[in-house]
């Protein structure tokens, strides 16, 4: 390849007008075809920008000022949107957020699984796209004498100490955590410093559920110990009725993982519950559990449309975690098999069958792309498989024991376009098709894109 210096140098302020959006929401402009990624930037865009770093085929710039606005610019409702950094698309319409998780899954479809056939449906969104996570965790410091509770800076662990709402959060949840450092700073429990690993109280988590409105309050802390905890616990249940559970967790180390392994009840339930579509959850602090149901419906319903069950089907749910596509499935199937890697994912499903009286689910402690051709070896022939694996895909190995299975359905659920479309291609050549693709947006205001997929094995097989 030819050496080529870049048209533009750092430092310099250039007007620059924005064509497309990467996969994180920054804009893209061209100078002379060499392209600079801008946050903050919208397609359709002319902007004041300054260079920031120039690499050879590519560089960063900084906005300085929109010139000529896009019709999908909208002032964010966050005080911290830019410090914060947990959301990336607060400054664009909803409907452009919405168009643009479609288009991304449509360019990784065609560029990395050459499959532009494969219809990609519009994503679909929320009607109100704020305040939809159920949990928080927010870490605790001491400024001035004083506790306070915010996110991290962006790329920092420096806390934006006027922080008083998360406007994507359940609204109790930032409630319930303006009460813990009230009365946690009111008794004077030390907040945790992080520099010279002393104090006490390092995070505190809250998650309330959607739909039956019980909050656990977690509280992180460094030492066994937690002072004034009888005092702080009594407050908090006596004011605030909802909370159904308080827990200490411990975490010792010097660690960004918020919670420890140990976790002490100090009032209440172990557990919390919640429901999705009819399916109910125990959920402990411990537990995963999606963090916007009313959208995880959405997209379990899809998967189930896409999984065509009749009642008869055997299923296997692979990355089962705390079971919840498979008992999904399993009201409509005859008998559904969930493999998953964490062995306390695995318990908590098994709990959960049998709070919804379900006997037709089996849950098996395992790596999927071990646990599947051993399962084929054993005899097990599944009508549908359903997959939902983490970022990285799936592994070849399960691709391959789907491939020899021959299942009639492979309905395949991913938090990530790029390694489902690889994915999806290697289903293909080894005789499956592609037949739809429906983007669930699960994250507004964020750049993550959840899909599920529709795979059929072709007649010819
Ligand atoms: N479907 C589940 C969770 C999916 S998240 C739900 O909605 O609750 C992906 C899950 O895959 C995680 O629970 C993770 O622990 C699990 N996992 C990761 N690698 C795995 C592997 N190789 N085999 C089995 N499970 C795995």
């Amino acid at each position: 390849m030819a050496k080529t210096t870049p048209p533009v140098e750092k430092n310099q302020t250039i007007e620059l007008t924005f064509e497309d959006l990467t996969h994180d929401g920054d804009g893209v402009g061209k100078v002379n075809g060499y392209p600079l990624f801008v946050p903050y930037a919208l397609p359709g865009e002319t902007a004041q920008v300054k260079v920031i770093k120039t690499k050879k085929n590519f560089g960063f710039g900084k906005l300085l000022e929109v010139t000529k606005p896009s019709e999908h610019r909208v002032e964010p409702p966050c005080d911290v949107y830019i410090q914060c950094g947990g959301c990336q698309l607060q400054h664009m319409s909803y409907t452009m957020q919405l168009d643009m998780k479609q288009r991304q899954v449509q360019n990784a479809m065609k560029k990395i699984g050459h499959l532009e056939h494969v219809p990609v449906h519009p994503s679909l969104g929320m009607d109100d796209p704020w305040r939809y996570r159920n949990k928080i965790q927010i870490p605790a410091a001491e400024r001035n004498g004083e506790m306070i509770t915010g996110f991290y800076r962006k790329r920092s662990h420096d806390i934006i100490d006027d922080m008083e709402t998360c406007v994507i959060q359940d609204e109790v949840n930032d409630r319930m955590v303006e009460a813990v450092r009230r009365i946690a700073s009111r008794l004077g429990i030390p907040a945790y410093n992080e520099e010279q690993h002393r104090g006490v109280l390092r995070h505190i988590m809250v998650r309330t559920g959607q739909q039956t409105n019980e909050t656990m309050i977690v509280l992180v802390t460094r030492t066994n110990e937690l002072p004034y905890a009888k005092e702080l616990v009594a407050e908090l249940h006596e004011t605030y009725p909802h909370i159904k559970s308080i827990v200490q967790n411990i975490n010792k180390e010097r660690t960004n993982v918020i919670l420890g392994r140990k976790t002490k009840l100090l009032w209440g339930e172990e557990y919390i519950y919640d429901t999705i579509g009819d399916i109910k959850f125990a959920i402990s602090a411990q537990s995963f559990y999606q963090v916007n149901p009313a959208q995880t419906k959405v997209l379990y319903d899809q998967a189930l449309k896409y999984a065509n069950l009749s009642g008869n089907e055997t299923v296997i749910d692979a990355y089962s975690g705390i079971g919840t596509i498979s008992l999904f499935l399993a009201q409509k199937a005859k008998k559904v098999y969930g493999v998953e890697i964490v062995p306390q994912a695995v318990s908590d499903a098994k709990m959960n069958a049998k709070l919804n009286h379900m006997d037709n689910a089996e849950f098996y402690v395992g790596k999927a792309e071990e646990v599947m051709p051993w399962w084929k070896a054993q005899g097990l022939n599944p009508d549908v498989i359903v997959v939902d694996p983490p970022r990285k895909g799936c592994d070849e190995e399960l691709l391959q024991a789907m491939i020899d299975m021959k299942p009639k359905r492979i309905v395949y659920v991913s938090c990530n376009p790029s390694t489902l479309a690889r994915d999806l291609r290697f289903l293909e050549d080894g005789g499956f098709e592609t037949k739809q693709v429906q983007p669930v947006d699960m994250f507004p205001q964020t750049g993550h894109i959840e899909c599920v997929a529709e795979i059929e094995l072709k007649v010819s097989n």
